[in-house]
């Protein structure tokens, strides 16, 4: 039986045309390296999984090629003892476990040798912003007068952790996240290097998840084709890795909140989450949605990749039946929610209590309509009269017998609340547009 290797390791880029969704960092370095300006040390910096280490191996890989040209020629003894593992002059170090001043100096000591063989020995240090402050600071006097033969290729996640005096000497490359789309075709490619079948909804489903990472999107892949039997996957083998429900699921659930049906919401949202997904990914999709309506609804585009075009087409038809101003309500609740969640230790019972109020504040009326109301039946046109009308119509319509629908045979009717109480239940639902007025 052949050795099992992860994806992101079998096709870890090997040449800078490899690399993908860092086409300016890549094309400075190549320039850089024609023109002999690259200098002796250089920081890669961005999240994790976006190709920091990949390229900072390729850049020691090019400044040790025997060729001249800055792509690493592959063939070379140099090239080649990178594919085997018998390359002595590139030093890996993770700064994570080595932060001590002493492995700082051990890598200053080995810096007055020179390579065995070719021009450069070079030193790659991995999360470089652990290094302990003394470490920097030995470090700081080999990078103010490096040895010609030296090259420090440092990456970081944390950028601001490393003192101004290392970066003021350091040429800097910020990594960016990679577009969804170059991630999709990329997947896409390694899809048809390993003969597996893969539609597009299923590799933006993937592209997605995986937040422009590179390194997490072949993670997910690497699953979503372990599990499946076949050489095909499917959107239910990636949603089923995600933990995500099937998002029609999530529709229902939103349609419910925004008829004001409290208990088919928590019905269906009982129901979803006994599928194994987490409440920040159900608040997260939901917001998601209210985001696309609110774009529907104000006839603006809608982010790239925010929402797939067939739930795009389903969120058409509920944008006829919800006002902006409600959906700027739900979206301020849901933020506050989603923060609510992260610091409970029930998240379940947090979201579903935000699911509630939001159905709740459903079946308010929009403060506008009320407005627009009363000027019509109004001939002044006071301003603070209109807002004390306001007000008091509000108040009337909570005092009154609140129905909210459950289900068609068992209507809840809200009873007995105060006007007091009703007016400061209206408040925690509409605290902007209250106050502003
Ligand atoms: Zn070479």
């Amino acid at each position: 039986m052949s050795v099992y290797i992860p994806l992101a390791t079998k096709y870890r880029p090997q040449r800078f045309a490899d690399v993908i969704g860092q086409d300016i960092t890549i094309k400075i370095i190549m320039n850089g390296m024609i023109k002999n300006r690259l200098g002796a040390a250089m920081l890669f910096s961005g999240t994790r999984g976006i190709g920091k280490t990949t390229i900072a191996r390729i850049v020691a890989k090019a400044f040790r090629c025997e060729h001249s040209t800055p792509e690493p020629c592959g063939k070379c003894e140099s090239c080649l003892s990178f594919a085997n593992g018998s390359q002595i002059d590139v030093i890996e170090i993770d700064a994570a476990s080595n932060t001590s001043v002493d492995d700082v100096r051990e890598i200053i000591e080995s810096c007055k040798y020179k390579p065995t063989s070719g021009k450069f020995k070079i030193f790659i240090i991995d999360e470089v912003h652990m290094l302990s402050n003394s470490a920097f600071n030995a470090l700081l006097k080999t990078l103010e007068e490096p040895p010609e033969h030296v090259k420090f290729l440092m990456a970081t996640t944390e950028t601001y952790k490393i003192p101004e005096t290392i970066l003021s000497r350091v040429l800097k490359f910020d990594l960016k996240r990679i577009d969804a789309n170059v991630l999709a075709q990329h997947l896409s490619s390694i899809c048809n290097q390993e003969n597996i079948t893969a539609g597009a909804d299923v590799l933006m489903e993937i592209a997605k998840a995986a937040d422009g990472s590179i390194r997490d999107s072949l993670s997910i892949l690497d699953q979503v084709i372990n599990v499946t039997d076949k050489n095909e996957i499917t959107i239910g083998d990636v949603r089923n890795i995600l933990g995500l429900s099937d998002e029609s699921d999530i529709i229902n659930l939103l349609k419910f909140i925004l008829s004001a049906d409290i208990k088919s919401s928590v019905k269906k949202f009982r129901e979803i989450l006994s599928g194994d997904i987490s409440c920040e990914k159900i608040a997260n999709t939901v917001l998601d949605y209210i985001y696309a309506l609110t774009c529907i609804k104000s006839d603006i585009e809608i982010a790239n990749n925010t929402v797939h075009d067939d739930i795009i087409e389903q969120l058409r038809d509920i944008s006829k039946k919800v006002s902006l101003p409600a959906l700027t309500r739900i979206w301020q609740m849901l933020l506050r929610g989603i923060e609510e969640i992260k610091m409970c230790d029930r998240p379940e019972i947090v979201l579903e209590m935000m699911l509630i109020r939001i159905a709740y504040a459903s079946a308010l009326p929009d403060l506008q309509d009320l407005i627009e109301e009363d000027c019509k039946n109004s001939e002044t046109t006071n301003q603070k009269s209109l807002i004390d009308k306001n007000d008091k119509k509000q108040n009337e319509i909570l005092s009154s017998e609140a129905v909210i629908s459950t289900t068609k045979e068992e209507p809840v009717i809200m009873k007995e609340k105060t006007s007091e109480s009703l007016l400061d239940e209206a408040l925690k639902m509409f605290p902007n547009a209250i106050l502003q007025s």
